[in-house]
């Protein structure tokens, strides 16, 4: 039976710069199947009839890199050196406290925030993924979930040299498990994995048909580092791999030189940026605009909320769009409607969706309806206020694949309190509360 859902008289934002006023939008088994006018035509629907009077229609939004069970470390540790945020605290706490079930409720918790937020995909990167996994599935979240590998014990991964095959059976276990799960390959960072574990990793991801993601470039620290014995910054030092390709996804690629852009242009690997995770940990503002004036095309992404701290992509647009601006002394660079792009588009190819995230009909049904009407929304003139002016806490509704998981601010998929106070649990044994 077609299971369908209509939403009418709703401001769309259907094309960039361009909001359709009184429309609708009617969706059919997970996918948008008419679009239209509210004085032309009226849609006859026997299923969900949501009235979005008052609000404006977005595709959802896209967060294309978080670790999402660190909603347990954020507020954990602050105001520190990267490297001394790491090895001194995260690591430390991931080691003594990361379980199956510290997994699978934390995954939960920022699957709770991203929906509540206007996220409707996310592209995850952490280790027992398959609690992640699970817990978005049930969520109804969709996701790229890519699993850890790093040359050292890790949760779930208690020999490093198992870590390429604990990956493989996580693939081959979610490949064909959920309409909203896609199984990856995250291996963490150049620093953390040698040559070896690094082209093992992304032989794997090229062979079972899955995106592979690193870290990379991230700190000064790591640039010199990988710089001085080899001759190589970190960009090099991957393309001297054979790394660098369409299947590969590099994520913060802050520290790139003159050389690197060629190189990096010249691969067609994706970016994607972490802009506030990059400003609370002083690690530098990308050379997004430099890229960007060669047609080059970055994605964006929250990175873990315990170095953000929020998972809010609504912000994370704000900040992306005015860090470019600042960092070229150039208020036309990154424009709102660019940004909007690289939450949605962008970053649906860099996670290789084949589907649209557009509001057309064949696209996929994953929306969110923001609500206008609150002070800092009024005039809405126009889609930059998406950018500047709208936050996470606008969101009303949010669609994923057909299903209404948000429904007037009330997560229809989630026990939040459940959920809460499963995570409070384990703050208590970390010691924070
Ligand atoms: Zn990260």
């Amino acid at each position: 039976m077609t299971k369908s859902i209509l939403i009418h008289h709703c401001d769309i934002v259907n094309e960039p710069a361009v909001i359709q006023k009184n429309g609708f939008v009617l969706i059919e088994d997970g996918l948008i199947t008419r679009t239209g006018s509210m004085t032309e035509d009226r849609p006859v629907c026997e299923g969900d009839v949501i009235d979005g009077s008052g609000k404006l229609l977005i595709p959802g939004l896209i967060n294309a890199h978080n670790h999402s069970p660190m909603t347990l470390f954020r507020g954990m540790a602050d105001d520190l050196q990267l490297d001394d945020w790491l090895h001194n605290h995260i690591f430390p706490a991931e080691a003594a406290h990361v379980s199956e079930d510290m997994v699978y409720w934390c995954s939960k918790l920022a699957a709770a925030e991203m929906l509540l937020s206007g996220t409707t995909c996310v592209a995850d990167g952490y280790f027992l993924c398959d609690h992640t996994a699970r817990a978005f599935a049930e969520t109804g979240l969709r996701a790229i979930v890519a699993h850890g590998v790093v040359d050292f014990p890790a949760p779930g991964v208690a020999d490093p040299d198992q870590n390429i095959a604990t990956v493989e059976s996580f693939i081959h276990r979610w490949k064909e498990k959920s309409k909203l799960i896609t199984p990856a390959v995250f291996a963490h960072s150049p620093y953390t994995c040698s040559p070896q574990t690094l082209k093992q990793a992304k032989q794997l991801a090229d062979d079972n048909g899955v995106r592979f993601f690193i870290h990379l470039a991230e700190s000064k620290n790591e640039h010199q580092a990988i710089i001085s014995p080899a001759g190589d910054s970190p960009l090099r030092h991957l393309h001297n791999l054979e790394l660098l390709d369409s299947n590969c996804v590099l994520v913060h690629a802050i520290w790139l030189d003159d050389e690197d852009l060629d190189i990096l242009q010249q691969s067609k690997a994706n970016v994607v940026l972490c802009p506030q995770s990059n400003f609370k940990l002083a690690s530098g503002i990308s050379r997004a605009t430099d890229l960007a004036r060669n047609g080059f095309k970055v994605g964006l992404g929250t990175d873990g909320c315990a170095s953000n701290n929020s998972l809010d992509m609504f912000l994370e647009m704000d900040l992306l769009a005015k860090s470019q601006k600042a960092f070229q002394y150039d208020p036309t660079v990154f424009p709102a409607e660019k940004v909007i792009e690289a939450a949605t588009t962008t970053n649906n190819t860099i996670l290789g969706y084949t589907t649209q995230v557009n509001i057309r009909p064949g696209s996929r049904a994953d929306l969110v309806l923001i609500d206008q009407k609150s002070p800092h929304l009024t005039p809405f003139y126009n889609q930059d206020l998406l950018v500047y002016a709208v936050r996470g806490s606008d969101v009303d509704t949010v669609i994923v694949a057909g299903e209404i998981v948000v429904n007037h601010k009330m997560l229809t998929t989630i026990d939040l309190e459940e959920t809460k106070s499963k995570v409070n649990e384990y703050a208590v044994h970390l010691g924070g509360l």
